[in-house]
Formats: structure tokens, C-alpha cells, sequence
């Protein structure tokens, strides 16, 4: 069953997206998406932005 409505590309429902670690935004298919890795007690976290701003604003 095909869904005519459903975007060719990315298959992230809105409620699967990730949220900005800054300003808990949706992250939904946004160009300006940001991820780092790091590593907290031996566990690999990916840790998602909205834009370059927030990352810098992170890390900072
Ligand atoms: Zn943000």
C-alpha cells in the first residue's frame, strides 16, 4: 500500500525526529541539521542541532 501523501527521501515521522540539544526544536528534514558524536561512559550518543548556531552555542 502505497501513501501518495508520504515525501520521497527521508522516512522520519515528525515524532521520530531528533530534537535540538539547544533549543528542542523537531528536527525534520531541515538542511541546516547539525549532528556531533561524543562519548559518555563508553556509550556512543549522536546529539542533534538545528543549525550551525545552536551546535556552536553547545559547545561553547
Ligand atoms: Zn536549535
Amino acid at each position: 500500500m502505497v501513501d501518495p501523501t508520504s515525501d520521497i527521501g527521508e522516512d522520519i515521522s515528525e515524532e521520530d525526529a531528533p530534537e535540538c540539544a539547544v533549543c528542542s526544536k523537531r528536527i525534520v528534514q531541515l538542511p541546516t541539521h547539525r549532528v556531533i558524536t561524543t562519548v559518555e561512559d563508553g556509550q556512543i550518543e549522536h546529539v542533534h542541532f538545528c543549525s550551525a548556531d545552536c551546535r556552536s552555542n553547545y559547545l561553547d
